[in-house]
């Protein structure tokens, strides 16, 4: 079988096993902590990311995808470490994570030079290591596909064209990113059945989602936890309806839990729990939760739970 690259080296694809499809074991912005690295507590964030990871590998977790990709301060020896301390896969990505900003190093460089970038990620390793990406990361939030955004798309996917790398692109249904995300990848001859889109758990618009599995993307429910976008049981809902209508194969369930993350000083962090914006947000809430609420509604059993969380995560990342 073939390989997918982690921060520990190329894997088996068979030996991936139980497979969370996008969690951060640290987010954080690189920029603001190599200025002020005073203000992080390195030995915390791995604290918080063992904990995390080795909660997950007690629900049987093996894999752990972490699309963490520049600006969101991915850093493959931290990952490498929490992988080799937790006994765990961790997948590392390559790409911008931007709602719209650019460097003026890469506003001021062509699309193919970006590409090129990413390349070097998946062919030679990331940040003078030997580790390898195993696919690419792009974003498209509030502000749509903006002129930046659509450059990164169309970066992503050259590098996906002439590497063959699967794509994960962060998207929001509130705003209807997706169709305009694949048009770009089609546009650019990107194979849509590499691409998982992100975030599409957040609408339960079940039409809006079925148009984007017409086009044979992987679709991910995986901001479980994150009541602010769409509280548990309407994403549950909106699970066992696309499990209904037989879409088993191509469906990610994840949390996008950050172990640690910088976007909020801890008072708001803390204030979002007790305002029930985060609900029990973790690495383990889709065991505890929801696949228990699916298996009781009927829509989950024993294979499905093995197509979602083995099997589909292993088929993006290989393309078998
Ligand atoms: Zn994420």
């Amino acid at each position: 079988m073939s390989e997918v690259q982690t921060v520990e080296g190329p894997l088996d694809a068979g030996a991936l096993g139980v497979t969370l499809a996008h969690e951060h074991v640290r987010f954080r912005d690189e920029a603001v902590a190599a200025e002020w690295p005073a203000r992080y507590d390195e030995q915390a964030e791995m604290d918080a990311a063992l904990s995390a990871v080795g909660d997950a590998k007690a629900r049987g977790v093996q894999t752990i995808v972490d699309p963490t990709a520049m600006f969101g301060g991915r850093d493959v020896r931290f990952m490498r470490a929490v992988a080799e301390s937790a006994g765990v896969h961790i997948v590392p990505c390559t790409g911008i994570y931007s709602y719209d900003y650019l460097p003026h190093y890469f506003a001021n460089r062509d699309t193919d030079v970006m590409a090129e970038h990413f390349v070097e990620d998946l062919e030679r390793g990331i940040q003078g290591t030997e580790i390898r990406a195993a696919f690419l990361k792009c974003a498209a939030d509030a502000a749509g596909v903006t002129e930046n955004v659509e450059k990164i798309h169309r970066a992503v996917a050259r590098a996906s064209v002439r590497t063959g790398a699967p794509i994960m692109a962060h998207s929001m249904p509130a705003v209807v990113t997706g169709p305009r995300q694949l048009e770009i990848f089609e546009e650019e001859g990107v194979d849509l059945t590499r691409v998982q889109l992100a975030h599409c758990g957040d609408t339960e618009d079940v039409g809006y989602i079925e148009g984007l599995l017409e086009k044979g993307v992987y679709v991910g429910l995986d901001r479980y936890g994150l009541e602010m976008f769409l509280p548990i049981d309407k994403r549950n809902a909106t699970a066992a309806e696309l499990l209904r209508r037989g879409h088993a194969e191509r469906i990610m369930i994840s949390q996008d839990f950050c172990a640690t993350i910088d976007w909020f000083p801890p008072e708001a962090g803390e204030a979002l729990i007790a305002h029930g914006a985060i609900r029990n947000w973790s690495m383990t809430l889709v065991f505890d939760e929801v696949v228990p609420a699916l298996r009781d509604q009927g829509v989950l059993d024993d294979a499905v739970f093995q197509m979602i969380f083995v099997e589909n995560p292993r088929r993006w990342l290989t393309g078998s």
